[in-house]
């Protein structure tokens, strides 16, 4: 299956790319939520999640790590968020597996945050307990 990120890889679509590996390559978001935000994207096209290898999804924490360690050093901010669309419905626009690193200062105006909603009576143990896996 081809990709934004699969035209990307091969070239055909240019990009600033910024690491590469044998599972995985990262380059800069082309919109920016600050200047600096990362994609770390899998080689394979795997659309979501549930379809990634579990060696691929470790491999993608550990160049998570750092990918924020150089985007601490390199532009001083002083968080990230580390951010994963997975599935159409949360807002993923590219079926193919990526990881947004996004570098974050105090006080940017910057909002990732959700509107929050409340539980019933007795509702969030019944449904911690549908929820329990191993
Ligand atoms: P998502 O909504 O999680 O699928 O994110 C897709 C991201 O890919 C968006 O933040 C886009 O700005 C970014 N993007 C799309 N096309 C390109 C491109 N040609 N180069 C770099 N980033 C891109």
């Amino acid at each position: 299956m081809e990709t934004v990120f699969t035209k990307i890889r091969a070239g055909v679509i240019p990009s600033a790319k910024v690491y590469e590996d044998e599972l995985c390559f990262v380059i800069l978001d082309i919109n920016p939520v600050n200047k600096g935000h990362l994609l770390i994207i899998t080689n394979e096209v795997y659309p979501t999640l549930a379809d990634a290898p579990d060696e691929v999804l470790s491999h993608l924490l550990v160049i998570a790590k750092k990918a924020d360690a150089k985007l601490r050093e390199v532009l001083g901010c002083a968080a990230t968020n580390v951010v994963i669309n997975n599935g159409e419905a949360s807002g993923q626009e590219i079926p193919h597996l990526h990881l947004h690193i996004i570098p974050r200062y105090d006080d940017d105006g910057r909002r990732l945050t959700f509107p929050k909603s409340r539980y019933d009576e007795g509702e969030i143990g019944a449904l911690g307990k549908r929820l329990e896996f191993d």
